[in-house]
C-alpha cells in the first residue's frame, strides 16, 4: 500500500466521520477502495490501471459508472493523440448510478433533486464559469469548455467514464436522467449535437412540418437527426447515403424514402433521384451528416431555391469543398447554418427527445450495435476505427 493510498483512505475516514458524505451499499454492493480505468497510455493502447477511490468532498458526487458511448473524438485521440492528453483516461458519453455525495449536493443543473441510487449524465465543466445560464436560448453552444473524458490526467485519476467509478466535482453540470434507460442514456451526447442541429435549422424558418427534407450520411448523426424530425412531426424525409443496411436503418427511423447515391452517375443524376424520392420536387432543407467535403458540395444541388442547408459533418477537418457560388448560393437563395455541439439547453431537451422516440418505438437501442466490457476497450475502438458498425460502448457489468 502506498502513501498516496493511506492518505486517501484516512481522509475518506475523517470525512466520513465528520458527516461530510453520505454513501450507500448501493444496488451493486460495497463501495471498493479502487476502482478501474482504462489510461491511453499510448497512441492505440489502453492499460487497465487501479486506483484508490478518493475522497468525496462536500460538492463532489461518485459515479458507479454504467456505461459509455464511444466517440469519434475517443477514436481520433486514441489514434493520434492530437490534443496531447496522454495519459488520459477517455469517455465523454457516460452515465451512471450516484453512489456518494457530498453534503451540499441536493439538486442535478436543471433544479431536479438529486439522490444516492439516482442515475445521471455529466456535460460540461464550467469551474471557471459559473456565470453560464443554462436555460438562456440565446447561448451559443458549449464548445471548448472542459468535459470530463478529455481532461489531462492528475492526482484523481477517476477524470473520465471509461471506468468504474468517476469523481465528478462541484462546478460540473450533471443531470438526473433515471427516467431513462441505460441505452437512452449512453446516446444523450450524440443526440445533443443533433437537438442543436435542428435548433439552428429552425432559426431559418425554413424548417416546417411539412418540408421535404433530405438527409445526406446515415452513420450514427444522420440517423438520429431523421429521428428528431420523426418525433417533431416531419413526414417528408429522404435519406441519402451509399449503404443499403443504413438506409434500411434510415426508413426505421422515419425516412420515407431513400437514395442510394451508388446507383447514380454524376451528381446531376443524383439529384434527379432525390426530386424523383420526393415525386418531383427538390428538398426545401437539407442536413449534411457526412463529414465529406464532396457530399457537402453535392448537396445545394438536392435543394430548391430559396431553400436551406444546414451543415454538421466536420467534426474533425475532412479539407475543402468546392462549389459554385453563383449557382449554389446567389441564385438559389440557400440559406446555410453551420451547427456545433450543443447548448445546456439543448442537453435538457434531449432527455426529452428521447422519451418521444421510445414512446412512438423509433429503434434506438438498435444504433448501439456493440457492446464490450472495459478489459476490451482497445477491441472497441479498433472496431470504431474499422468504422464497423454504428454506435459502439463500453458497457459495465
Ligand atoms: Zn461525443
Amino acid at each position: 500500500m502506498d502513501r498516496n493510498n493511506i492518505e486517501s483512505i484516512v481522509q475518506q475516514v475523517l470525512a466520513e466521520l465528520q458527516g461530510g458524505a453520505q454513501s450507500t451499499a448501493g444496488s451493486r454492493g460495497e463501495i471498493p477502495e479502487k476502482s478501474r480505468v482504462a489510461m491511453l497510455t499510448k497512441k492505440e493502447h489502453f492499460d487497465i490501471q487501479e486506483y484508490p477511490i478518493p475522497p468525496v468532498g462536500d460538492d463532489d458526487i461518485l459515479v458507479k459508472v454504467e456505461g459509455c458511448g464511444v466517440c469519434g473524438t475517443d477514436a481520433h485521440e486514441f489514434r493520434r493523440d492530437p490534443f496531447d492528453l496522454i495519459p488520459v483516461v477517455l469517455g465523454h458519453e457516460g452515465t451512471g448510478e450516484i453512489v456518494k455525495m457530498g453534503k451540499n449536493v441536493t439538486k442535478d443543473s436543471a433544479g431536479k433533486p438529486l439522490k444516492i441510487g439516482d442515475k445521471v449524465v455529466t456535460c460540461m465543466i464550467f469551474k471557471d464559469n459559473p456565470d453560464i445560464t443554462m436555460f438562456d436560448l440565446n447561448k451559443q453552444n458549449v464548445g471548448g469548455a472542459d468535459v470530463y473524458g478529455l481532461l489531462p490526467d492528475d492526482d484523481v485519476h477517476l477524470n473520465g467514464w471509461f471506468s468504474d467509478y468517476i469523481l465528478v466535482r462541484g462546478g460540473s453540470t450533471i443531470f438526473n436522467v433515471s427516467d431513462l434507460d441505460l441505452d437512452s442514456r449512453i446516446l444523450i451526447e450524440p443526440c445533443a449535437v443533433l437537438i442543436h442541429a435542428v435548433e439552428r435549422a429552425k432559426t431559418t424558418n425554413i424548417l416546417r412540418f411539412n418540408s421535404r427534407v433530405a438527409v445526406q450520411g446515415c452513420g450514427p448523426i444522420g440517423l438520429i437527426c431523421i429521428a428528431i424530425l420523426k418525433t417533431m412531426g416531419i413526414q417528408n424525409i429522404v435519406a441519402v447515403d451509399g449503404e443499403e443496411k443504413r438506409l434500411a436503418f434510415a426508413k426505421e427511423m422515419g425516412a420515407g424514402a431513400t437514395v442510394n447515391f451508388k446507383n447514380y452517375q454524376g451528381i446531376e443524376a443524383l439529384a434527379g433521384g432525390v426530386k424523383d424520392a420526393f415525386g418531383g420536387h427538390l428538398a426545401d432543407f437539407a442536413f449534411q451528416c457526412t463529414g465529406s467535403p464532396v457530399a457537402h458540395a453535392n448537396i445545394y444541388k438536392f435543394i430548391r431555391n430559396g431553400g436551406g442547408l444546414c451543415e454538421l459533418g466536420f467534426f474533425i477537418n475532412g479539407g475543402d469543398a468546392t462549389i459554385n457560388p453563383h449557382f449554389d448560393i446567389c441564385s438559389k437563395e440557400i440559406t446555410t447554418v453551420g451547427s456545433w455541439v450543443y447548448t445546456l439547453r439543448d442537453y435538457a431537451t434531449t432527455f426529452d427527445f428521447l422519451k418521444s422516440a421510445k414512446d412512438i418505438g423509433l429503434p434506438m437501442s438498435k444504433l448501439i450495435t456493440h457492446r464490450f466490457p472495459l478489459e476490451q476497450i482497445n477491441e472497441a475502438l479498433a472496431t470504431n476505427l474499422k468504422m464497423e458498425g454504428l454506435k459502439i460502448a463500453i458497457v459495465n457489468q
